[in-house]
This record gives C-alpha cells, structure tokens and sequence, in this order.
C-alpha cells in the first residue's frame, strides 16, 4: 500500500490531537497554579514526549527515517485507525471532563477539584489510556520502525515516571478522598489495571 495512506492518517491524527487540547490549555492558563512540582525529571520527561511526538512529523516530511521503512499492510492500519480514533475520543473526553483542572504537568490550580465522575469514574487516568491508545495507533499505522515507535517509547516512559509521583500529589491535595477514589478504580483499564 502507498504509505501516503499513513502519512495522511498521522497528519490528520495529530492535527485533531492539538485542536482538542488547545483551548484547554488557553483555558488553564488562566487559573493560578497553586503548586508545582515540575522538577529536573518532568522536564526531561516532557520535552522526550515531545520529541516522540515530532518523530512521526519530520517521518512524513522528509527522508530522515527512510533507512528504517518497510511496507504499509492493510491490517495494521486498519487497527491502527481504529485505535488513534477511541484514543482522540478519549483525550477529549477526559480533557472535558477535567475542564481547568487540567496541566500539562504536575500542578494542582486554585479552586481545584478533584474530578470522579464522567470518563473518570471507573479509571484514574484515561488521559493516559488515551494517549497509550493513540501512540498504540501510531506504532500499527507508521511503516518505519523509527517513526512508528517514537511516541510509544516516550509515552511509555513519561508514564512510568510521572504515574507515582502524579497520585503522590493529589493524595497531598485531597487526602482521603484520593486515597478512597484509588480504592474504588483502576489506573488505565477499567477492572483490570
Ligand atoms: N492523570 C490524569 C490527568 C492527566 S493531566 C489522566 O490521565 O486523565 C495531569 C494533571 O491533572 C495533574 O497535574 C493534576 O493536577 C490533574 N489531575 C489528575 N487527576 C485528576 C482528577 N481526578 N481530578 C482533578 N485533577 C486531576
């Protein structure tokens, strides 16, 4: 298959990922943070999910990664579209459902709520379901082992580091009733994990 089919696929993918969470980010720029523990490790962690991100970007636009192609299958995209689609679904709706408590980073804003209900009633983090899904889709539609793999990786990395320390601060922030809504959901999966 011509892999302008995933070239597209990616492009369109990440367009919608920004256009979704833009006017978040304009809208929770405007509350004060009230504590930040944006530390060495989260920056570090922060600009690698960005470079995983920018991967797939420079793999559409030009030949850096082409030492690392193989060919584009039918299946793999297929699973691959379906999976970028529920993950953009999910960012959505957990950006929603956050509304300005949301930060890019670890920080806790004036008037904080913690948020239980909606997408994030049975699960803890769905943002990061979403993005799990999403760089899952990626690594099935991009056929380059470099490009396909980049947000996956730096994801998966992110996550590893950040998931602790991120729960570590909400219990700061609400105590009990964290400590309690951990007790009655999952992390990403909903009975599962
Ligand atoms: N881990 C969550 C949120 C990611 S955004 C998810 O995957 O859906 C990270 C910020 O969201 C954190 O700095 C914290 O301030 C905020 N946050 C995380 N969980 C929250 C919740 N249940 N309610 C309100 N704010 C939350």
């Amino acid at each position: 298959m011509n892999p302008w089919i995933a070239k597209a696929t990616i492009l369109i993918a990440s367009a919608l990922m920004i256009v979704i969470r833009a006017p978040h980010g304009q809208r929770s720029r405007r509350v004060k943070v009230v504590t930040n523990r944006k530390g060495t490790m989260e920056t570090v962690l922060l600009t690698l999910a960005w470079l995983g991100f920018l991967v797939p970007l420079i793999w559409i636009a030009s030949p850096a990664f082409s030492f690392a192609e193989y060919p584009l299958r039918a299946s793999p995209l297929i699973a691959g579209i379906a999976c970028l689609a529920i993950g953009l679904g999910f960012f959505h709706r957990s950006h929603a459902d956050l509304g300005s408590n949301w930060s890019v980073t670890l920080e806790v804003r004036e008037q904080h709520r913690l948020i239980t209900d909606g997408i994030y009633r049975r699960i803890r983090h769905p943002m990061y379901t979403a993005l799990l899904l999403y760089s899952i889709g990626q690594a099935l539609v991009i056929p380059n082992w470099v490009a396909g793999q980049s947000y996956l990786i730096a994801f998966g990395i992110l996550f590893a580091f950040r998931v602790r320390a991120e729960e570590r601060m909400m219990i700061d922030q609400f105590g009990d009733e964290y400590v309690k809504y951990a007790a009655r959901t999952k992390r990403l999966v909903p009975g599962v994990w």
